[in-house]
């Protein structure tokens, strides 16, 4: 996790170029029209429907079999032969983790990224973990139309001072002392902690590492109180995956690191947990089948982020997914990716294809992993699906995405909060 996060950083560091930011040409229309397409729900229990679809000041006013009739204000966009699903969700991204002394540059790089995530089809994303402000500004931008971009929810980071002390060393920055990133021991007042990280704009308390289940009990309880939801790390030394979930945390991140399961509490420390997995230690289903269980009774959602694991070389973390998708647990698609500054692919559709070539998922299931899981594990109610009334967040595909997922990320039209962005 430790390695994880300073590739990360590197990386990011890597990603700040120069360039030229592309405007995006918004049409602003208040009516729009999509006639007859077949309608891809997101949830994996809703077959695909023949149906027409008609926006309204950026919700779905209707969604009827039959023939909608409309004044001559309205955009009509015949979708004869084309397929509509809801907007996709990147649901585990680090925006704002790069380095921000030169925020001319951040920005820069940023605009480019959050231009090529839409126009692949991502309409929303979830932040894990980043600087709250430089985030906040950007969910603003987008919301008024200033910059092209998924909207954007994120989370602050809480972990022990440890933590934060070995990740500090050599920098000159003391971490772990903002609202967004903070230390938190036993000492800690937790009410007041989450209480500065809400005022923040974060929508969730993402649990990262060296605390006690004592500590991590009472901030799921103070989270509560303040309506923030938990986002945890798998393992959070020495607590173990069973714990957060116990706790019932909303979600859990990392595959790979569901593995530290079958490590008992007392030797459960970063370097002794990876040097058993470099060691070679093996799956056991014995164990993680009736963990899986509990996170289904617990409604815990699981963001594998298993295309970041494979690219580390940790492709048990396939055989985890797998189970755990056995099991009914609700998966939900998330990178913690690197993503391009330019035109190419999203890694997303890596991740995507995982789901469907190694752990056994339908492509409606993917795509319910995509958006709706998605949506629910960020505690929104307003997308993620269609039907009357949400928002209208979508995407018009020239190809079947159920023939092949790659349709998903080259849609045709991008419709957001009820505007054609692409
Ligand atoms: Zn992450």
């Amino acid at each position: 996790m430790i390695q994880r996060l300073i590739k990360n950083l590197c990386l990011g560091l890597l990603l700040i170029h120069i360039g030229v930011v592309s405007s995006l040409a918004q049409k602003n229309t208040n009516s729009i029209l999509l006639h007859n397409a077949t309608v891809i729900d997101g949830r994996s229990h809703i077959k695909p429907y023949q149906a027409s679809i008609l926006i309204q000041d950026g919700f779905i006013r209707a969604i009827s079999k039959k023939k909608i009739k409309t004044d001559r204000n309205v955009q009509e966009i015949d979708c004869t032969g084309k397929y509509i699903v809801p907007g996709l969700f990147d649901a585990h991204i680090h925006l704002a983790t790069i380095d921000l002394s030169d925020l001319e540059k951040a920005r820069s790089a940023t605009d480019r990224i959050l231009e090529n995530m839409l126009q692949h089809g991502i309409t929303t994303v979830r932040d894990m973990a980043g600087n709250a402000p430089f985030l906040a500004q950007y969910k603003q931008e987008i919301k008024t139309g200033a910059k092209a971009g998924p909207d954007i929810f994120y989370a602050a980071q809480f972990a022990g001072p440890e933590y934060f002390e070995m990740f500090s060393q050599g920098s000159r920055i003391k971490m772990g002392t903002s609202p967004w990133e903070r230390a938190v021991s036993d000492t800690t007042n937790i009410d007041q902690v989450v209480q500065q990280a809400k005022a923040a704009g974060v929508t969730a308390i993402k649990t990262y590492a060296e605390m006690s289940r004592e500590l991590l009990e009472k901030i799921v309880r103070a989270a509560r109180k303040e309506n923030l939801l938990v986002w945890s790390h798998a393992t959070i030394y020495p607590i173990k995956p069973s714990d957060a979930v116990s706790l019932s945390v909303n979600s859990i991140s990392h595959a790979a690191d569901v593995i530290f399961e079958q490590i008992p509490s007392d030797s459960l420390t970063i370097s002794y947990a990876w040097k058993r997995v470099y060691e070679g230690m093996k799956v056991d289903p014995d164990i993680l089948n009736p963990f899986f269980t509990q996170m289904k009774r617990n409604n815990v959602f699981f963001d594998p982020t298993v295309f970041h694991a494979t690219n580390n070389k940790l492709d048990y973390a396939l055989d985890i997914l797998k189970l755990a998708h056995q099991s009914g647990v609700k998966i939900v698609a998330g990178t913690d990716w690197i993503y391009p500054e330019n035109n190419d692919m999203v890694p997303l559709y890596d991740e995507a294809l995982l789901y469907q070539d190694r752990a056994g998922m339908s492509r409606l299931q993917v795509l319910e992993s995509l958006t709706y899981n998605a949506a629910q594990v960020t505690g929104l109610h307003d997308r993620g699906y269609l039907k009357k009334g949400l928002r209208a967040d979508m995407l018009i595909l020239d190809k079947d995405p159920l023939a092949d997922l790659r349709s998903l990320f080259e849609p045709a039209k991008v419709i957001q909060a009820g505007r054609i962005v692409k």
